[in-house]
C-alpha cells in the first residue's frame, strides 16, 4: 500500500463513529478541485509512511477507535488494498472506504468479500458530464456498475457530488437524480477552495445555501434522503 499519511482521529469521517484516516497516494482522475493533489500529482507525492508503522498506531488504538477509513486518492488503485483491508477488519475495526467508483471489479470483490462496512462513492457529474469534471477519459459504464453494486450490496453507503457552480447546473442535479434513483443518501458536498488540484480552482465558488435548498427539493424527488454538508 502507498500511504500517504494518515489522520489518527476524526469524529466527522465515519457516521457517529470514532476514526482514524488513511490516505493512499495515486488518482486515475485529475478533478480541478481536488483538495488533496499532493495524493494525486506524482510529483507531488511525499516519501510514503510504512504500513508497520500505520498497523503499530492502529495496535495501541485498539477499543479508542471504532474505525477506519480508506481515502485517497484512490484506493482501489492499490494493489494490495484487499489484504491492507482484511488486516484492518481483523483487528476490529469498522471500515469506511470512500471510492471514485471507476473500478468496479474492486469493488465487487470487496462486497463479496463482506469485509467493509460502509462506502462513499463520488458521483462527479451525470455520465455525459464525466470528462468535464474529471480530465481524462474513463469508460463510464463502470462508474453506473458501481452504482448498482453499491445499492445492492445491503453494505450503509451514500452517493455524494462536490459542487462547483460553474461545473454543475439544475438539470445536471436531474440527470444525477435518475442515475442513482432511490438510492438511501446522497450528500451534495460544498465546495470550499482551500487547496485545489488546479489552481484556477481558488477563484471558484459553490452555490448560496438557497441554491443548495432549491438543488435539494430536486434530488429529494429521486433519493430516499439528501443532505448538504
Ligand atoms: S477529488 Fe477524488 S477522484 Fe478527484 S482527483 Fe481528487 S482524489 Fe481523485
Amino acid at each position: 500500500m502507498l500511504i500517504g499519511g494518515f489522520q489518527k482521529f476524526s469524529l466527522i469521517d465515519y457516521p457517529e463513529k470514532i476514526c482514524a484516516i488513511v490516505f493512499t497516494q495515486g488518482c486515475n482522475f485529475r478533478c480541478g478541485y481536488c483538495h488533496n493533489p499532493e495524493l494525486v500529482k506524482p510529483e507531488k507525492f511525499e516519501i510514503p509512511i510504512s504500513e508497520k508503522d500505520f498497523f503499530s498506531f492502529l495496535n495501541k488504538r485498539q477499543k479508542k477507535l471504532d474505525a477506519v477509513v480508506i481515502t485517497g486518492g484512490e484506493p482501489t488503485l492499490q494493489k494490495d488494498l484487499i489484504p491492507f483491508v482484511k488486516k484492518i477488519k481483523s483487528m476490529g475495526y469498522l471500515i469506511k472506504l470512500d471510492s471514485n467508483g471507476s473500478d468496479s471489479e474492486v469493488l465487487k470483490n470487496i462486497f463479496d468479500l463482506k469485509i467493509i462496512d460502509y462506502i462513499a462513492m463520488d458521483i462527479k457529474a451525470p455520465l455525459k458530464g464525466y470528462f468535464k469534471i474529471i480530465n481524462t477519459d474513463i469508460d463510464t459504464k463502470n462508474i453506473k456498475k458501481s452504482i448498482k453494486q453499491i445499492m445492492n450490496s445491503k453494505i450503509n453507503y451514500e452517493f455524494r457530488t462536490t459542487v462547483v457552480k460553474d461545473q454543475l447546473f439544475l438539470d445536471d442535479f436531474e440527470k444525477i437524480g435518475k442515475l442513482i434513483k432511490s438510492a438511501e443518501l446522497y450528500v451534495l458536498q460544498k465546495f470550499i477552495p482551500t487547496k485545489t488540484n488546479d489552481l484556477k480552482f481558488l477563484k471558484k465558488q459553490t452555490y448560496s445555501d438557497k441554491e443548495f435548498e432549491n438543488i435539494k427539493k430536486i434530488m429529494q424527488k429521486y433519493v430516499q434522503k439528501c443532505i448538504v454538508r
